[in-house]
């Protein structure tokens, strides 16, 4: 691929780093914490026998949504949470690997009538309320994209984030962990820089105090401190503190080196190894650029929908793209 400008190229980091880091996490999805001394390969495997190099349900499903949202469309829009609801619908029909939480609001929302998103948005909403507190990182984990969808703007891209986190993972924790996410990639792709805390203006005011303890107590932590991270809160805190670590002053890792070693940092968590080596990939994509990912991992990496790395590029780029449009400036 022709070399991008660095905010392409970081924009072209976002579904390659997630996909990356979900295919790094798949063989050891569900197993226990590693040591330092592991090196996660794309071996393929795992509980549910994904072959080398495929990204699994974290990234397919931000495929869903990357697929309508490269078109330009506006994620908040009634049509076009339909079409993401109905690719969900797709995706699962023929997946291995859906997600307990987004099982639920699936198998609920097909006898509904109506439109898809419509029906979707209704079963979350019914998940979440008969299960307090109980909520997964399923919404999290496809939500770096969304961060690309309206480059300019963060009140818009928040909203994005929440509806599209909406339709399985309606509790507040799903909506504002998303939301948090999402502009930290949008941060990330249009300044340059990691910060986590700058979305927190986003999320109610009630709720804002407790997820700047949780981002602050995950900053530079040992990311092996969150197990059972198949909850959102400790997904979001696992991957933050895999991205957030501080080099030795001495050290000076190249942009490379820092990808690589925070993927490493977020499958060697334990647990749920994929999902949070996506959340933690995509947006170490977004800071770090496409050009940081080792070209192994370009050249191994596919999974739904057909796609190599050069497919989850063209999808960034073209979802940024139009995020630009939209809004006259960067
Ligand atoms: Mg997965």
């Amino acid at each position: 691929m022709s070399s991008l400008d660095p905010f392409r190229d970081r924009v072209a980091g976002v579904l390659l780093g997630q996909a990356c880091g979900d295919a790094l996490g798949v063989p050891d999805e569900f197993g226990p914490a590693l040591p330092d001394s592991y090196t996660p390969r794309m071996t393929g495997g795992g509980p549910f026998g994904f072959d080398p190099g495929e990204y699994s349900d974290d990234t397919a499903m931000a495929v869903c949504i990357a697929e309508v949202s490269s078109r330009g469309a506006d994620l908040t829009a009634a049509a076009s949470l339909d079409e993401i609801a109905e690719r969900f619908r797709a995706w699962a029909a023929g997946s291995k690997d859906v997600g307990a939480q987004i099982s639920r609001v699936l198998a609920r929302s097909a006898n509904r009538p109506g439109p898809a998103g419509a029906a979707m948005l209704d079963a979350s909403r019914a998940v979440a309320a008969a299960n307090p507190g109980h909520v997964g990182n399923g919404a999290l984990m496809r939500t770096a994209v969304v961060g690309l969808t309206r480059v300019a703007d963060r009140d818009a891209t928040a909203a994005a984030a929440r509806a599209v986190a909406e339709l399985t993972h309606a509790d507040p924790l799903g909506l504002e962990a998303a939301v948090l996410w999402s502009e930290a990639v949008r941060l990330a792709v249009t300044e340059g820089r990691l910060d986590l805390e700058s979305g927190l203006d986003l999320v109610p005011v009630s709720n804002r105090d407790a997820w700047a303890d949780r981002i602050e107590e995950a900053t530079d932590v040992d990311p092996r401190r969150y197990e059972r991270n198949g909850y959102v809160v400790w997904a979001l805190q696992a991957a933050w503190a895999a991205c957030s670590w501080r080099p030795e002053p001495e050290s000076d890792p190249t942009p490379r080196q820092r990808l690589v070693h925070g993927i490493e940092r977020a499958v060697r968590a334990g647990d749920d190894t994929d999902t949070v080596a996506a959340i933690a990939g995509g947006l170490l994509g977004a800071v770090e650029g496409r050009s940081s990912v080792p070209d192994q991992w370009v050249d191994d990496i596919h999974g739904y929908g057909g796609h190599r790395a050069d497919g989850l590029v063209r999808l960034a780029l073209d979802t940024a793209e139009h995020g630009l449009d939209r809004s006259g400036e960067r």
